[in-house]
């Protein structure tokens, strides 16, 4: 934990700056973040998940089947479990299969010859007490959580860490399965809230019952979770872009009034992130909101929450402005993340921008939609003191490592930057809603989302991404009143970097002038101040 930050979706509460970041790496992380050899060759198919935990001694037992095909012919592929958990044994067609451990990973050979194209599947069983989450969702694993009645709460959240915290899994974003099952065996006073559909619940003689999800859809493996709990719920219809998408909660009991309350936020985000960037990508599957002891996390399709039925960040205003106390942050940023996370999905830690600058941006158009577009961009601009410049947003690629926690707040102003530059807002919609239908369930490099953004807004804007993902500089406008001129020029900036921006001289109209890192020349009449719109996150200095 010391050595490593966890990746969080969550802000604030830093344990760690991000300058403290781990710069050198290990094996161990090459293993985690790489594309290893024994990971390239086969692509992950499907799922089938199987947990029995047990609260009484903090453990858990059950399998994953892995369906995959063979995109070229190897006999050793790698899946992922996490110190303390055990591998138990590995099947293939009826055959136990031999593994190594290294670490982390297991390297199990497999006796039937693999053939290119073929699909196949194996069983890994396994057990064991998994890493306990201490302050989920920020360091992972498995919470449990006494209910004082009796009953275990049980939760999982292990984003960054990865799912193999507490399942055999091919741990590496790039690759997710189509579909997958997940079954959860609890004991009958308790329910178990996953992913997807609930498909069935079947009764066993053993005093549990045993709840299987079904997922339709791709779905990234940190999303995966177990939620057990003595639930309440209700189902409602959504009629949104792509028609009827059923909507459920899952809460407390005692929380069943004040969820009723609360969670129509859920019904309101699902109106402005439709409008914003297009259908909900997950309607097969529907939309859930499910309480758990923790903050919460951007489970797919089952959002978690622990907001404490509170407006803002836990009753906190984040931009300091009154509009982030106008909603409930748990539910409009993580349910963001369905979109931006579990839609779009990034091939590598190091390009969890892709998640968070666009949802933390989503907090803004949220505010937008319903409040109007001054009280977004006040929102946004007002998240601006969070933000540190101290390292990249981009991390380290191949070692499971993210950058600057500037991916947040500094990322959403980013994004709110070039919207000015686009200046046309239904393009620039068109643009968010492009993306999410272009990159529609699949995982993605920077690259491809900076060349669409490029493509779409007719204009190369690769320097601004380079400015503000790969640097950590902030972009001065310096300026120069001279007779009835005034002298304008980019410092503090990158080579080449030739953003424009919208001025205003004395009281006068706004308008776009084109600086760059020599100085340019503008005709006044006189004026003698000079204000940068306060949209652009940049700063100006008359020198
Ligand atoms: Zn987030």
């Amino acid at each position: 934990m010391l050595k490593k930050i966890l990746s969080f979706c969550l802000i604030l509460t830093p344990f760690l700056s991000s300058a403290q970041k781990q710069t050198t790496f290990t094996h161990a992380d090459t293993l985690r973040g790489a594309i290893t050899p024994e990971r390239v060759w086969w692509d992950l198919t499907y799922y089938h998940l199987r947990v029995t935990p047990n609260a009484k001694d903090s453990t858990i037992s059950g399998s994953t089947i892995i369906n995959y095909k063979v995109l070229e012919p190897k006999q050793v592929i790698q899946v992922d479990l996490q110190e303390p958990l055990q591998i138990e044994k590995v099947i293939q067609d009826g055959q136990t299969l031999t593994y190594k451990r290294d670490g982390n990973a297991f390297f199990i050979t497999l006796s039937k010859k693999q053939e290119k194209g073929k699909s196949e599947s194996i069983e890994v069983f396994y057990s064991g007490r998994p890493r306990l989450a201490k302050r989920p969702p920020w360091d992972g694993g498995v919470q449990w959580v006494p209910d004082g009645k009796g009953n275990t709460i049980i939760s999982t959240s292990c984003q960054g860490l990865g799912s193999s915290v507490w399942w055999p899994c091919k741990d590496h974003m790039y690759d997710e399965p189509d579909s997958m099952m997940v079954s959860i065996t609890v004991p009958k006073a308790m329910t178990d809230v996953s992913n997807g559909k609930l498909r069935s619940v079947v009764e066993n003689n053993d005093g549990t019952h045993t709840f299987n999800w079904a997922v339709v859809n791709p779905i990234n493996n940190y999303g995966v979770n177990m939620n057990v709990a003595p639930y309440v719920s209700w189902s409602e219809i959504y009629k949104g872009e792509k028609g009827d998408l059923p909507v459920s909660f899952y809460v407390y009991p005692e929380n069943l009034e004040k969820a009723k309350v609360q969670f129509d936020q859920a019904n309101k985000m699902l109106k402005a992130f439709e409008h914003w960037f297009g259908p909900y990508p997950f309607y097969e599957d529907g939309y859930k909101l499910v309480e758990v002891p923790y903050l919460g996390m951007e489970h797919q399709s089952s959002v978690t929450y622990g907001n404490g039925y509170k407006m803002g960040y836990l009753g906190r205003d984040l931009s300091k402005t009154g509009w982030g106390l106008k909603w409930d942050f748990i539910i409009i940023h993580e349910s963001g993340h369905e979109w931006f996370a579990n839609n779009i999905t990034y091939k590598d830690a190091a390009d969890m921008w892709i998640h968070e600058s666009f949802t933390n941006y989503s907090e803004n158009l949220y505010t937008e939609f319903y409040f109007g577009k001054e009280a977004g961009a006040d929102y946004v601009i007002g998240t601006r003191a969070l933000i540190a410049n101290d390292i990249p947003i981009i991390g380290t690629y191949n070692v499971n490592q993210e950058g600057s926690r500037d991916m947040y707040y500094k990322g959403g102003n980013m994004l709110h930057t070039i919207r000015q530059v686009v200046n046309d807002d239904e393009k620039w919609r068109q643009i968010l809603r492009g993306l999410n239908k272009t990159f529609y369930h699949q995982t993605v490099e920077t690259k491809q989302i900076e060349d669409y953004v490029n493509k779409n807004t007719g204009r190369d804007i690769s320097k601004i991404f380079d400015q503000y993902l790969r640097d950590t500089q902030i972009p001065v406008l310096e300026y120069s009143f001279k007779g009835n001129s005034v002298q304008y020029r980019w410092v503090n900036v990158i080579a080449g970097f030739d953003m424009p921006v919208k001025i205003k001289l004395a009281d006068g109209k706004n308008q776009f002038v084109y600086p760059t890192t020599d100085w340019k020349t503008l005709k006044t009449k006189g004026e003698k101040t000079l204000t940068v719109d306060r949209n652009f996150y940049v700063e100006s200095k008359s020198v």
